[in-house]
């Protein structure tokens, strides 16, 4: 037993490291092969004419209408002013009070090139290649596709695997759910719910979707590989502890995912050490967005929703609420990264879930010598019964729990640049989950009759490629540098610098 685990972690670790061109299938350019400009004729009739989306949003189609406009001497330097706009982040933009040119110059040289510019760029070649790249983005995703490696984490629908795209290389993390348990626990909606916020959200702090397919008796999320593992694993099962700085950079980190999921009006509402995940350089993502909703106008759901042990005091009683459930949820995940233990349930005990949901209605959690002040002072005003007493909880959008003197060290700008390098960078020689065979197999439900309205779903379920991250898997993995040759000997254009 211990073997198979041996061999199946070093089989990940070398997929990782490998990573890139050397890990594409040898039949990747058939793979990639781009359709003939003839058979793009129905997306060409079809495709929204949209500027924002084909030439700023979607990266394949950025670089290409780049490359078109570096063909036109009128056009040179826009590109060159626009370059220098973009490559002004963080503090040095700061330093130099650049963020009102970009805010005003960079629309107005987009205003600009969305007129003629991006009229003429749609009959030239190089929106040809556009649509011959939106051909290959939109065929049939299959499980064919993909390498799978070994077992990362189970859930409640089924099982995380690691996956690699043959085509490209790319690692990813493939959640499986079973087709058989999500009919017997009527879990369409909650599925299908997942998928759809997944799209919908784009943050450095929420795990991407990049493709969602099914195969015979499971229904495939591929998601943002996170090869750090989750926080649980972090706070539980490594020697050295998380310390203060540590906990102190995750929870700048998950606010500032929240922040984000807040401004798309959704709620998470499963807030816990297992669905925070870190990446290979140490950041972290929120994932599982299961259990998470969009609120309508009104602002306020009822539902008695989340993880036993983790839920707010207005969720255990059946009230109306909204996002400031999450703020609650903060305040778990902040106390039990400090204590290794959750607010109100000690290390191994065994708490029947009436009592556990009466110390979280009515109970004070205690704080011993391992809360500074600052950390019990976040703690105590994050884990405020009452949700109006609750810091968060004022309408400013998570500015007031940025402002709180815990956070003092974070610069809060640049952290959401990706400026802010992280205080531990996991191990690439190291698989940071439990051996595959502690993590419980997965059972599954065969059997039962399969309907029309079965197919309804699975249907809208299966998307295929996500369109920014699909682009960007192109663009990361080198893949669309080399293939995106023009003429009949196969010219490269010249690499442009912007
Ligand atoms: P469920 O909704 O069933 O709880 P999760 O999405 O939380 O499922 O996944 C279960 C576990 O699988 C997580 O706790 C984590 O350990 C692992 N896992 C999930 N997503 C990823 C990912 N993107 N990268 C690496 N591991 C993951
Ligand atoms: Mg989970
Ligand atoms: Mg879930």
């Amino acid at each position: 037993m211990e073997i198979e685990n041996l061999v199946q972690n070093s089989a990940l670790i070398k997929a990782r490291e490998d990573g890139g061109s050397k890990a594409r299938s040898w039949k990747w350019r058939e793979m990639l092969r781009f359709p003939n400009i003839s058979e793009c004729q129905d997306l060409a009739a079809t495709i929204e004419r949209d500027y924002y989306s084909l030439c700023v949003k979607q990266p394949i189609g950025k670089e290409l209408f780049r490359q078109y406009c570096w063909t036109r001497q009128d056009l040179q330097n826009c590109m060159i002013l626009l370059s220098d706009l973009v490559g002004l982040t963080g503090t040095r933009m700061m330093e130099l009070g650049l963020s009102i040119v970009k805010r005003f110059l960079a629309p107005e040289l987009h205003r600009f090139l969305s007129q003629e510019p991006f009229q003429q760029y749609q009959n030239s070649m190089y929106f040809e290649r556009f649509l011959q790249w939106k051909m290959l983005e939109r065929k049939p995703i299959t499980k064919k596709l993909f390498r799978q490696y070994r077992l990362l984490g189970k859930g409640g629908f089924g099982e995380v695997w690691a996956c690699q795209v043959r085509a490209t290389g790319m690692m990813y993390a493939c959640k499986k759910l079973d087709k058989g348990h999500v009919k017997k626990r009527r879990g369409e909606k909650l599925a299908l719910n997942e998928k759809e916020l997944l799209e919908e959200v784009d943050s450095r702090f929420v795990v991407n979707l990049a493709y969602a397919y099914e195969t015979k008796h499971t229904l495939c999320m591929v998601l943002t590989m996170m090869s750090g593992g989750d926080l649980k694993f972090h706070i539980y099962n490594m020697k050295q502890k998380l310390d203060k700085h540590r906990v102190c950079f995750y929870a700048a980190e998950v606010c500032c995912g929240l922040t984000h999921l807040h401004e798309k009006s959704i709620a998470y509402r499963d807030l816990k050490p297992e669905n925070i995940l870190l990446d290979d350089k140490g950041h972290i993502r929120i994932s599982d967005l299961g259990l998470a909703v969009k609120l309508s106008e009104g602002r306020l759901v009822r539902g008695m929703v989340g993880t036993v042990g983790y839920m707010a005091p207005e969720v255990i009683s059946g009230d109306k609420y909204g996002l400031c459930v999450d703020w609650w949820g903060l305040g778990c995940l902040i106390y039990e990264m400090t204590a290794a233990k959750p607010p109100f349930k000690g290390r191994k005990e065994n708490v029947m879930r009436q009592e556990l949901e009466i110390r979280i209605t009515k109970e004070q959690e205690a704080y011993d010598e391992r809360f500074s002040n600052e950390v019990k002072n976040i703690c105590t005003a994050l884990l405020k019964k009452n949700p109006k007493e609750r810091l968060g909880c004022s309408g400013s959008g998570g500015r007031d729990v940025k402002a709180h003197p815990f956070f003092q060290e974070i610069n809060f700008r640049m952290l959401e640049a990706g400026l802010i390098e992280a205080p531990f960078k996991p191990d690439p020689r190291h698989v940071y989950c439990s051996d595959v065979q502690d993590i419980d197999e997965f059972s599954t439900v065969r059997g039962g009759v399969h309907t029309e309205k079965d197919d309804q779903f699975y249907q809208k379920f299966n998307t295929g490629s996500v369109s920014l991250s699909w682009q960007n898997e192109m663009i990361e993995s080198g893949c669309f540098k080399e293939l995106n040759v023009f003429g009949p000997g196969g010219k490269r254009t010249p690499d442009l610098v912007w």
